[in-house]
């Protein structure tokens, strides 16, 4: 049995199994480390006893550490949220991005299996994005942080001075559900699909997939999020993207996540497996 954590803004999802057909899930809301890691450890000791936790979160994060870092989110800073389920479940706990880890979900059960390369992207109330590279989850010196790409803005178009409270418009800044809810005074669910703001949102996720075609070469690129809702965005970004490349290379799939919501807890399940097999092999 595995534990799985998808450590989210608003909420963590926690879930104890071993995969989709088996999985018994509850949401803890997120408020403060200490109530939010109570809640969930309430919830894991009422479970079967798990080997090994996974935990997938938001981020910045730094692995080796087992920290959220530099986050908004000013409780959470610095936050040692591995140690602190390390400690209380006395059990190994893996940890990585909850893009990083539904991409691993995706990848095993969703929109990317057969996969060898893909992206999972996710556009609601922030931006993130996930890459499997020849199978495995791509990380550098930290994980990868595609929100935070920098695009083109013509401030003659688009005036809206972008909304990330590091760079302002960046992609995250620009495209973000909080970004289409600041410039045009209305949440993207309430937009009509023939507003402006669908043409605008395309562009620069366009923008952005084209970035990611050109450094990655992915063999689909998956999207998801809130506001993905809008049904019409697949198809303007698709145009969008072709139009990017230019016939230089063409464009990949741009397809809608196959997991959902679960992604991201499945994921979590799957790096406690990952861990669980690598301690085995010692
Ligand atoms: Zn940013």
């Amino acid at each position: 049995m595995f534990g799985a954590i998808e450590a989210g803004g608003t909420k963590f999802v926690c879930g104890v199994g071993t995969g989709p057909e088996d999985l018994i899930v509850e949401s803890v809301p997120t408020t403060s480390p200490d109530s939010t890691v109570a809640a969930a450890l309430r919830f894991f000791r009422r479970q079967k006893p798990i080997e090994v936790l996974g935990v997938g979160s938001f981020g910045p994060i730094d692995r080796s550490r087992g920290w959220i870092t530099s986050t908004p989110k000013t409780n959470w800073k610095d936050y040692d949220i591995v140690g602190a389920f390390r400690t209380a479940l006395d059990i190994p706990v893996e940890f990585d991005t909850d893009v990083n880890a539904a991409a691993l979900a995706e990848a095993r059960w969703g929109a990317g299996r057969g996969l060898t390369d893909f992206v999972y992207l996710t556009v609601g109330t922030g931006i993130g994005g996930g890459a499997i590279g020849n199978g495995h989850i791509l990380h550098g010196a930290m994980h990868a942080e595609m929100g935070h790409l920098r695009i083109p803005h013509d401030r003659a178009t688009d005036p809206f001075p972008g909304c990330c409270p590091y760079h302002g418009d960046c992609l995250e800044g620009l495209a973000s559900g909080p970004a289409i809810l600041a410039r045009w005074g209305t949440p993207g669910e309430f937009l009509p699909a023939d507003h402006a703001a669908w043409n605008l949102e395309a562009h620069y996720l366009g923008l952005a997939a084209a970035n990611l075609v050109c450094i990655m070469a992915p063999q689909r690129i998956l999207i998801g999020g809130g506001v993905m809702r809008q049904p019409r965005l697949f198809d303007l970004i698709r145009s969008e993207l072709v139009e990017l490349l230019n016939g230089y290379m063409s464009a990949p799939d741009l397809v809608a996540p196959g997991l959902g919501d679960r992604a991201g807890v499945l994921g979590a399940l799957i790096l406690a497996e990952l861990k669980y097999s690598q301690d085995s092999s010692r």
